[in-house]
């Protein structure tokens, strides 16, 4: 019986100001005296960096709306971009964008923040960011292999909200809501379905009760919709409960908040999240065009607290699929601190066949970065199999056979050379014979 993340009718996605409270979810002091609450932030808005390009977007847009506004995750959050005619106020839409939006039922809403809508380009449809936040026809059509849950997630959910598909660890679906909605997503068959929830607290207390008592998971992953979306004290709840299990040695949140929303990432949060060590964040980078100041410093922020941070990309057609861009964007990363970590082909989620390049292409672009810049900026680029697979990584073939007691080997450049590896049973791995 498939799982899809349930949600409480009338919550809210996070404690935005004016939100009613959350049903049922009381948010108890940390059981462990260490654990002292921090204050809360709420009515706290940082000074942030604004760089000219997204404040003369918001003169122009949201001319009522001073710095400190912009500067407010929850402001951006109440004035998200969501309908056709928002968006035809800043874009100059294409009648399939047009239309693609009005033909928009259930989930995977339009959801752009005023700060990521200042990043795109008003006059060019074909603008890498663009198209991955703006929905074109080209979703309606369902491809050959296509499928709603193409990972399978739905197959080993054993509480609701709660994957556990490899035995040591678990991925904890803990909202549906991003403040930003990418069209190719994995999830679409959840996020922003049904409203925009948080997962409910009776099913979020069965999956923590779940991992309790399963000794074997090491690891959680928090994810979702984005996990950066919840307020800081429901946050800090589920990170502190996940840290007081003392078989839980690693918590990982996965997040595009830095992103699409830096403001998100306010000392508050980061003075939260720096207390659950280890802790570590897979952030959702797409393009070059996405490393602004604002992002450096929220990428900043959290590296400032010690926490890793590595960078997940999708490759899709149009957007990123050229060394040349993703070049730009990996040593965009290194210098903001984020570990290029993984380079994913494009999951066969239906309506997304216009985002997929052939899998040779992924395999292109790595042979065009390894070798060729700093090791540290070459991600590794997988396929998440279909079913419940995992991750399959696939590299370019370096490795041209044997002769004798001699491995054949190609570098990045093409240069042929003999690696000398006798005994070479440990070989078995590898090309019988004969160079490439
Ligand atoms: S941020 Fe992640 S979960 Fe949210 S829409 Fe984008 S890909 Fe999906």
């Amino acid at each position: 019986m498939p799982r899809a993340l349930p949600v409480a009718d009338g919550e809210p996605p996070s404690a935005m100001p004016g939100a009613p409270a959350v049903p049922g979810l009381t948010l108890p002091p940390p059981a462990s005296p260490s654990l002292t609450p921090v204050p809360s932030p709420r009515q706290t808005v940082p000074r942030l960096v604004v760089s000219p390009r997204s404040d003369a977007f918001r003169r122009r847009f949201y001319p009522e709306a001073t710095l400190r506004d912009w500067n407010d995750w929850r402001w951006q959050n109440r004035h998200r971009v969501r309908t056709l005619t928002d968006l035809e106020r800043m874009l100059d839409l294409t009648p399939d964008e047009r239309d693609a939006i009005q033909r928009h039922s259930g989930s995977l809403p339009v959801g752009i923040t005023p700060y990521y809508a200042s990043l795109l380009d008003p006059a060019d449809p074909l603008q890498g960011l663009r198209r991955t936040v703006v929905p074109v026809g080209d979703e309606y059509l369902r491809g050959p292999g296509e499928a709603d849950d193409p990972l399978g997630e739905d197959g080993t959910s054993p509480v609701p909200g709660l994957v556990h598909r490899y035995p040591d660890r678990v991925l904890l679906l803990v909202t549906n809501f991003c403040s930003v909605y990418c069209r190719y997503c994995t999830r679409a068959r959840m996020v922003g379905a049904v409203g925009e929830r948080s997962i409910r607290k009776h099913d979020l207390d069965a999956a923590i009760d779940y991992i309790e008592r399963t000794p074997a998971i090491r690891d959680v992953l928090l994810s979702g919709g984005d996990p950066l979306s919840l307020d800081d004290e429901r946050l800090e709840w589920i990170v502190g409960r996940l840290r007081r299990i003392p078989h839980v040695e690693f918590i990982r949140i996965g997040s595009k908040q830095p992103v699409v929303q830096p403001q998100r990432v306010t000392p508050a949060l980061v003075r939260i999240l720096k207390r659950y060590h280890p802790l570590w964040m897979s952030l959702h980078f797409t393009h070059p065009d996405e490393i602004t100041p604002e992002v450096a410093e929220s990428c900043g922020r959290l590296a400032d607290a010690g926490i890793p941070l590595g960078s997940q990309t999708v490759l899709l057609k149009g957007v990123n699929d050229d060394v040349a861009t993703m070049r730009r964007l990996v040593h965009g990363l290194l210098r903001i601190r984020v570990r290029p970590y993984y380079l994913y082909q494009c999951d066969p989620i239906t309506g997304s066949a216009h985002f997929r390049t052939p899998v040779a292409k992924g395999v292109e672009i790595i042979r065009g970065l390894r070798g060729h810049t700093t090791g540290y900026a070459v991600p590794t680029f997988v396929i998440d199999a279909p079913d419940g697979g995992g991750k399959i990584p696939l590299s370019p073939d370096y490795l041209g056979g044997r002769d004798g007691d001699d491995l054949l080997l190609t570098n990045y450049a093409g240069g042929q050379y003999r690696y000398p590896d006798p005994g070479g049973d440990v070989s078995a791995d590898l090309p019988a014979s004969g160079p490439p």
